[in-house]
């Protein structure tokens, strides 16, 4: 029987959950505040896990118009390029997991969900559409937008993000997100514009003293990204993930780094910049789900970018919160969120601390940066949890 369902939210949590609950045979608004569907940021590695849900939602050729199929991986040491680690990507990913490892620009992939929603008959989007009010009676959820219309359903998501509104419906929201002291720094780049020396197929790490960089390949290779996370103290807007930024502001976060990685930093024309957040995770499934609320993805367990797992998390949800309604009436509901907190609060939690662990390691600094290096050089890219 198909049910009535609300989300809030249209990132990539959202538009994932609103396309795998349509397909699923539900009648699904969403309501995302923005007045055009967010364009901005910039890459997102996509592992096996993420790939095979968005393959199994029937996005498989879309992603392919998109995605960077990187090769290797490979980890250097910030201060003088020397390499640490190579895992092989590419073929050996695909045969290992049965799905490639993908790198795609948020927009792109943001994109790719957005018109695959758009092309469902039984996906309304409603936007810009902020929720600003949540009434629930034992069978129903009503939301308001702005105030303004009302929308009645059998349930309601939040997919709405690091600074949700619907997580405090759940009785125990817990604290609020705090600023972890790290700054993100991105930009694009060309690769045609690029030296021959620059361009790339890899994912390139480079770990430092409290800081690390990336630059992989996006939008099928036609673009690296490059992105740094450094200590700095947060400027602008704490909920900007679009915050206006220098080089300079860059450079005296870093500090002196190797030739090679400078000269990506110096190619970037324009950099950008948001705030790291984190947030404990939950403790169990009834601050995931409870009656007729469910959280997916950041909303649920903002994810610290160190796993590269943040959007990946936000589709398994989706996925799984989609099987869990599946055939499900309206009496049915507040037991079906259950079953899907239940199959995912502990996945996410644990995802959330190797994420952390992985900042600890890789912004290590002084002596704990040689013994990183060191214990890297011998143990490779097993040290990093992938
Ligand atoms: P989000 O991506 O945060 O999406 C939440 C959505 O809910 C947003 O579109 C927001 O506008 C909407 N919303 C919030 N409150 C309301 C409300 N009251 N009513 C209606 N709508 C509401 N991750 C990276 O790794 N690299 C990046 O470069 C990057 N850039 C990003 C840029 C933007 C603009 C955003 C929003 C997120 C970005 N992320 C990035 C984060 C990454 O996309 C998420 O961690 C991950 O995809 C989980 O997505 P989510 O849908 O749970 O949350």
């Amino acid at each position: 029987m198909a049910l009535q369902l609300l989300v809030a939210g249209g990132g990539i949590g959202g538009l994932a959950s609103a396309l795998a609950l349509a397909q699923g045979g539900h009648r699904v608004e969403l309501f995302e505040q923005s007045a055009v569907f967010a364009e901005v940021g910039a890459g997102i590695q996509l592992g096996p896990n993420a790939v095979r849900r968005l393959q199994a939602l029937g996005l498989a050729d879309a992603l392919d118009t998109i995605a960077a199929r990187p090769d290797t991986l490979v980890v250097r040491a910030a201060h003088d390029d020397h390499e640490l680690a190579r895992l092989p990507l590419g073929d050996t990913a695909l045969q290992r997991y049965g799905a490639p490892y993908c790198c795609v620009h948020r927009a792109d992939l943001h994109g790719v969900l957005l018109a695959a929603a758009r092309e469902h008959a039984d996906v309304a989007l409603n936007h810009p559409a902020r929720l600003t009010q949540i009434e629930r009676s034992d069978d129903a959820v009503t939301v308001a937008a702005d105030g303004a219309r009302a929308w009645e359903g059998d349930a309601l998501i939040g997919a709405d993000g690091l600074w949700s509104v619907v997580r405090a419906e759940l009785g125990e929201p817990g604290p609020a997100p705090r600023p972890t002291g790290h700054t993100a720094w991105r930009g694009l780049l060309s690769q045609t514009a690029l030296p021959l020396a620059q361009r790339s197929t890899q994912v390139r790490v480079w770990l430092g003293d409290r800081l690390h960089a990336l630059v992989y390949p996006v939008r099928r290779g036609e673009l690296l990204n490059v992105v740094v996370l450094a200590e700095a103290a947060p400027a602008g807007d704490a909920r900007d993930w679009d915050q206006t930024t220098s080089l300079d502001a860059l450079q005296h976060a870093t500090g002196r780094c190797c030739t090679t990685l400078q000269n990506y930093l110096l190619a970037v024309p324009t950099w950008r910049a948001w705030t790291l957040h984190d947030r404990a995770p939950l403790t169990g499934p009834a601050q995931m789900a409870h009656e007729r609320i469910a959280l997916v993805g950041d909303a649920a367990h903002p994810m610290l970018p160190y796993l590269a797992q943040g959007a990946g998390m936000a589709i398994e949800d989706a996925v799984a919160l989609a099987a869990s309604l599946q055939g499900a009436d309206g009496g049915e509901v507040p037991a079906s969120l259950q079953r899907y907190a239940q199959a995912r609060w502990q996945r996410n939690a644990q995802v959330q601390a190797r994420a952390r662990r992985n900042g600890e390691i890789f912004h290590a600094a002084g002596p704990l940066r040689v013994a990183r290096d060191t214990a890297m050089r011998l143990l490779g890219a097993r040290l990093l949890d992938q």
